[in-house]
């Protein structure tokens, strides 16, 4: 079992992750990357960003990991599975070995929500997929089903819409809790059909998936909508599983801070889409990322 000691260890290498990393390391903090997964988060799914910074998700993670590698950041693939004070310093278990830090900055991320229906889990990768950029082609001219009413939904029927002959939008609403832009460039595609009211029951197929099943909330009616593709987009749950219980959580499962991203377990601080009212966009995961280093940094006098 290796062991070895940093002054700060980040847990999670999407962005709000590394740019902590970057921002620690560029404060002459002896800094430890740990992601188990691949570097980027779940914006690497996005070929075009919304809004700053623009191009795709996968150049904007590439080019954070390669600042955070020339800046001598140790870049650990292991995953997490346990946090905790010990003595003077925090150890981390992971399932490689055991490091230690004066601070962390869990920066663990979210993963998309499932519906939790019949045939969902069985269909994965057989017409269920959470990645309208990189599935979407395999769709071209055909009907799919998009589940939800938020940003995500909305952006990722509109990537869909790109290559589907129809997009069938199902939102449990009659009012989509996307912004403005999203919701009119929605509007403007013939090839998104909004279903309101309506809540997904099951994802229907043989090899593939053929149809999904939809309940309408209002009047109870069971339809089939045919369709070759799945795609649900109902929010975030924060990834954080090791981390100890005296790190509070809100009821979404989000780590709870202070003003300064600090947890309730001292020189543990949480940071983007793992973090109790993370806002959401890209800017806020970075700018929770440089908050988390200049308060470690603060901290430890860095
Ligand atoms: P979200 O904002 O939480 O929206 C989730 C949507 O799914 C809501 O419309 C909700 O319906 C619906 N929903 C939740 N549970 C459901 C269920 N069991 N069955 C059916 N529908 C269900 O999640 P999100 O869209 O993934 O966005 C997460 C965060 O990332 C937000 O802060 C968002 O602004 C941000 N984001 C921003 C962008 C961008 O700027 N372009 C892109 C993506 C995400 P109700 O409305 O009825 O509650």
């Amino acid at each position: 079992m290796t062991e070895s000691q940093y002054d700060v260890i980040v847990i999670g290498a999407g962005i709000a992750g590394l740019t902590a990393a970057k921002h620690a390391a560029q404060s002459g903090l002896a800094t430890a990357s740990v992601e188990a997964l691949l570097f980027g988060g779940l914006v690497i799914n996005i070929n075009e960003l919304d809004g700053e910074p623009h191009g795709s998700g996968t150049d904007l993670a590439s080019t954070l990991m390669m600042e955070v590698s020339d800046l001598g950041v140790a870049n650990l693939s292991e995953t997490v599975t346990a946090l905790a004070r010990d003595g003077d310093s925090l150890s981390v278990v992971t399932d490689a070995g055991r490091h230690r830090a004066r601070a962390v900055i869990i920066a663990s991320g979210a993963q998309l929500k499932r519906l939790g229906i019949p045939g969902e889990a069985e269909f994965e990768h057989k017409g269920v997929s959470q990645c309208a950029d990189c599935d979407g082609p395999m769709y071209q001219g055909e009907d799919v089903v998009v589940v939800g009413g938020g940003d995500s939904a909305l952006q990722e029927a509109l990537v869909l819409a790109g290559f589907c002959k129809r997009v069938h939008l199902v939102h449990r609403g009659t009012q989509y809790r996307a912004s403005r832009h999203l919701v009119d460039a929605v509007a403007a595609r013939s090839n998104i059909q909004p279903v309101w009211n309506t809540v997904a029951e099951a994802v229907l197929g043989a090899q593939m998936v053929n149809a999904v099943r939809v309940r309408n909330v209002v009047d109870g009616a069971m339809t089939e909508i045919p369709c070759t593709g799945l795609f649900a987009y109902i929010g975030l749950e924060p990834r954080c599983e090791f981390a100890p219980p005296e790190i509070q959580r809100a009821a979404n499962g989000g780590l709870i801070t202070d003003n300064s991203l600090q947890t309730a377990l001292a020189g543990v601080f949480a940071a983007g889409a793992v973090r109790a009212g993370y806002g959401g966009l890209l800017t806020h995961a970075i700018a929770e990322g440089n908050a988390a280093a200049k308060a470690v940094r603060a901290q430890l006098g860095g």
